[in-house]
């Protein structure tokens, strides 16, 4: 059968290893599998989350809110914004591909960096879009601004801090991007790991109120996944002008998160003292696998997320640490499928990193280098 050209060009997104394929595969038990490998929060999620989700399980029953008043209420009232700046999404995936869907046809240009968020890319392609890439691996404003000016892209990602590599612009750098772009050029903030990056460093906050006020072509996204440590009730969101908001629901299938989904993260956004508590661990043990880094001589990348980058250049192969890994029952992400040697960590619990940083001292002993 024939399906759409553009599918030809398509490489599937490689989502993180589950936990279930460690009990098939290798019959480890599912409470012994370390899952670090797509930036869940380790400490799960708010101890209050899980009334909501009890007690929102009785309503299954009936379709959700389609209007997410609470949950709407809720966002604009954390950001000082608007309802009608907020577009909820079934995960801020949603949200990036009803940005593509309603700027983009065959042949529109999206610009973004060489290595960074795998959606971005796959979204534009469904379409038809012509993805225009920068030569480096990250994001480099000087590269951002001749690709726009040459190409005038309709759509501009920036990943900031940047997945998978963890680099993160400055909020000034992103700032003064933006006020480069034209009023017709729709530019996505991606801040799936803004509460990571504020937290650490104050020049990389960015603030989607001031935001909003300084430009009208720009939409904020957000994720419960996270720091939030929702990632299985997929839902998230952009923050943006009325004007945007308004093109962007034309796209949103009726009811498209579910009524858990919404309570959950309802109650999630109230507890800011479990998230800055989880923001804080995880910082803090970051440190612990940078200085495993430089004590091995391993390369890394400075980062910003919750997530750290091991480059492992002609040394080690990461294919190897991974499936290595994996029969250990710990998993994280293999960067080969961005054309990179390198691997992604998502930090763990004190517990969970003490394992990891043991076997990845094992590993990296001679036996395994190249
Ligand atoms: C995880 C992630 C998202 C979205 O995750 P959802 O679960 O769809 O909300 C968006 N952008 C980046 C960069 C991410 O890492």
């Amino acid at each position: 059968m024939n399906f759409n050209q553009e599918l030809d060009d398509i490489v599937n997104y490689e989502a993180g290893k589950p936990v279930e394929l460690l009990v098939r595969e290798f019959g480890i038990k599912p409470e012994d599998v370390i899952k670090l490998g797509s930036n869940e929060n380790p400490f799960g999620y708010s101890p209050k989350v899980n009334d909501a989700i009890i007690s929102g399980a009785k309503k299954a029953s009936f379709y959700p809110d389609d209007s997410m008043f609470e949950l709407k209420d809720a966002i604009a009232h954390k950001y000082n914004i608007k309802s009608n700046n907020i577009i909820i999404g079934a995960g801020s995936d949603q949200v990036i591909e009803f940005c593509i869907r309603a700027k983009c046809r065959p042949n529109t240009k999206v610009l973004m960096a060489k290595v960074t968020f795998a959606m971005y890319e796959i979204y534009a392609k469904q379409v038809g879009a012509k993805v225009i890439k920068t030569s480096s691996n990250h994001h480099d404003v000087n590269e951002f601004s001749s690709l726009y000016d040459e190409h005038k892209p309709e759509v501009v990602f920036l990943c900031v801090p940047n997945n998978p590599l963890g680099e993160c612009l400055d909020k000034d750098a992103v700032f003064n991007l933006i006020s480069q772009t034209s009023k017709e050029t729709l530019v996505v903030i991606d801040g799936a790991y803004q509460e990571f990056a504020k937290s650490k460093d104050k020049n990389k906050a960015i603030e989607p109120k001031e935001l909003l006020e300084k430009f009208e072509n720009v939409i904020y996204l957000g994720t419960f996944s996270k720091a939030y440590g929702l990632g299985g009730m997929r839902i998230g969101y952009g923050l943006a002008h009325p004007e945007i908001i308004k093109a962007l629901s034309k796209l949103r299938p009726p009811f498209n998160i579910g009524i858990l989904s919404l309570d959950a993260a309802h109650e999630a956004i109230k507890d800011q003292v479990f998230v800055q508590s989880s923001v804080s661990a995880v910082l803090k043990e970051m440190l612990r696998y940078e200085a495993f880094a430089i004590e091995n001589s391993i390369e890394f990348i400075p980062s910003w997320g919750n997530f750290i980058t091991f480059v492992l250049e002609e040394k080690y192969s990461s294919t190897q640490v991974c499936d290595w890994l994996l029969k250990k029952g710990v998993i994280i992400r293999n960067l080969k499928s961005y054309g990179i040697n390198a691997i992604r960590i998502t930090i763990g619990r004190a517990d969970q990193n003490n394992r990891v940083l043991e076997l990845l001292q094992e590993f990296f002993s001679s036996k395994h280098k190249l």
